[in-house]
């Protein structure tokens, strides 16, 4: 089967794909740590060089502006090769004292969506190379102009040997998920998450699942400038047309301030695409009609009041959802069912916190929770719900952080990756405890094997029991120097002046 742009990878020839790169992790090549991080530079080499190429694909699929692609796109996995670049030396060493060393699991899958099309196939690229695996990649089908820029990208910068790029729909993945793999590492919703997590169940491996759910935003009466507050939310819903896993799904506000809170999201809407968004070329489409359709839906169907936010109207030939803004939402409204992941944000009024947080918290843990308050809110609301993410007084930009885990917890994924993250995702942590054939000497050694009965062998169990509890004296005795090391540190601070602590 093919797309008209991109050609889908024939069924019989998926597992050969693989067995490829099985065999090519064999010969070892992955384990010279400075031919990783040659991939590595290449890959950077060649974003660079596909840069106005991969921002013009994403502009083709669902017409995203291209600096916006360049801000969320390329920059962050460039920045993202720089710091394995940076660290992958220090990540690979062995941790001390226990000898754990990190070694590549194998061959592994990474399945990417269509959102971000080329970060969220890269970023997870990054650590399995750095960790030193060979990888088939997997873009969406529903992004066919950057699924093609991802495989001109990896054929011209990257070894074959190492990676390899499967295109196609439901049937590819689904024989592609008939594979072995060490690890199965899927970004996108959670439906096509259990069979993913079906599949590496089947071949007992690992797995990463990073998915979606309904991040809510809270607006507290105590928040100190409504102002920010109103433009990180609203940026935060409308980034990439509202198809974003961690922006802002819905708002809980107070009410002593929500009708200035509409107020200026409704200016910001203005600022940024004007009366007619649909004319800006700043302002994504729905990715295809069925999700258009969707979304529409929702609207339709919701008992809120859908409020007047500029004047064109949605348009399905175009796939074109002007901002929406829906007041007066209650919590069983359609549209609070179901993650949106559109340019549609329900407000929901509270007078009491407890009563908001009740909801949050009877529903499933969302991918990010977003609260803008004092430090106190902010503090009370993070202590008293459970997310994949949490950011005070902004919203999605934990993800620029750098270094930090991202990843669900619940029905918003399993695992975690970025930076170090990612590395250790992508590595066997494998403990080699290394002894002497002349230590213990053969007669002690002798104690752990039979004959246990007869008098001449009573002392051997009490011997054996001896020799396990000397185990834990001997990691005391290593433990010993780090002590009196930390111990003479807290002395020394302690003996300096307070101000100069
Ligand atoms: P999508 O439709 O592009 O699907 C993702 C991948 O799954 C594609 O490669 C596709 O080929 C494959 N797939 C689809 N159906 C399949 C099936 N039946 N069997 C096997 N494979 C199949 O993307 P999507 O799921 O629409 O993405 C949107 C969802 O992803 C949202 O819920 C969003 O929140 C979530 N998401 C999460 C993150 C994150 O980092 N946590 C990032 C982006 C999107």
């Amino acid at each position: 089967m093919s797309d008209t742009i991109v050609t889908y990878t024939p069924i019989d020839a998926i597992s050969t794909t693989v067995q490829d790169m099985r065999s090519s992790f064999k010969k070892g090549t992955m384990r010279d740590i400075s031919f990783r991080k040659q991939q590595l530079k290449a890959l950077m080499a060649g974003l660079r060089a596909h840069e106005k190429l991969i921002a013009d694909a994403i502009t083709a699929d669902f017409g995203r502006a291209p600096q916006e692609s360049i801000f969320y796109d390329i920059l962050p996995v460039q920045f993202e090769i720089g710091q394995a670049l940076l660290n992958m030396d220090k990540w690979a060493q062995p941790d001390k004292p226990a000898l754990v060393r990190k070694e590549p699991l194998g061959t592994v899958v990474i399945i990417g969506p269509w959102n971000y099309p080329i970060r969220l196939i890269l970023l997870p690229l990054i650590g399995a190379l750095a960790a030193g695996n060979t990888v088939v990649l997997k873009p969406s089908e529903l992004a066919p102009n950057s699924a093609r820029a991802i495989e001109n990208l990896v054929t011209d910068c990257l070894d074959p040997e190492v990676v390899r790029v499967v295109h196609g729909g439901v049937a590819e993945t689904t024989e592609l998920l008939k594979q072995r793999f060490e690890h199965y590492f899927y970004t996108g919703n959670g439906m096509v998450g259990k069979i993913v997590a079906k599949a590496a169940a089947e071949h007992l491996a690992g797995v990463t699942l990073e998915l979606g759910g309904k991040s809510p935003v809270i607006v507290h009466e105590d928040v100190s400038d409504l102002g920010p507050a109103a433009t990180r939310i609203m940026w935060g819903k409308l980034v990439n047309a509202g198809q974003t896993c961690v922006g802002v799904d819905y708002v809980l506000v107070h009410r002593s301030v929500k009708d200035r809170l509409i107020e200026l999201f409704l200016n910001y809407i203005e600022n940024a695409y004007g009366r007619l968004p649909q004319k800006s070329a700043d302002y994504p489409r729905i990715i295809n009609d069925r999700h258009w359709q969707r979304i529409m839906a929702l609207v339709n169907s919701t008992k809120g009041t859908v409020l007047h936010t500029c004047d064109d109207q949605p348009d399905q030939n175009d796939r074109y959802i002007p901002p929406t803004i829906v007041d007066n939402v209650s919590f069983d409204d359609p549209l609070m069912s179901d993650e949106l992941f559109a340019p549609v944000l329900p407000i929901i009024t509270y007078d009491s916190l407890d009563e908001a947080l009740g909801y949050v918290n009877s529903h499933d843990q969302p991918l990010a929770l977003y609260s803008f308050g004092s430090d106190k809110s902010n503090e009370y609301v993070f202590a008293n719900t459970r997310s994949g993410g949490a950011l005070a007084n902004d919203t999605v930009f934990h993800l620029a952080a750098g270094n930090f885990p991202f990843g669900g917890t619940g029905p918003s994924g399993v695992g975690r990756y970025m930076g170090k993250y990612s590395f250790d995702t992508f590595s066997h942590h494998r403990s080699v405890l290394k002894k002497a054939i002349a230590f213990p000497p053969p007669s002690v050694d002798s104690l752990r094997f039979p004959p246990y009965q007869g008098e001449e062998n009573a002392w051997k169990p009490k011997g054996f029991g001896l020799l396990l509890t000397m185990v834990p004296l001997w990691r005391l005795m290593v433990s010993v120097g780090p002590l009196l090391r930390g111990m003479a540190k807290g002395r020394d601070m302690a003996a300096k002046p307070a101000s100069k602590q």
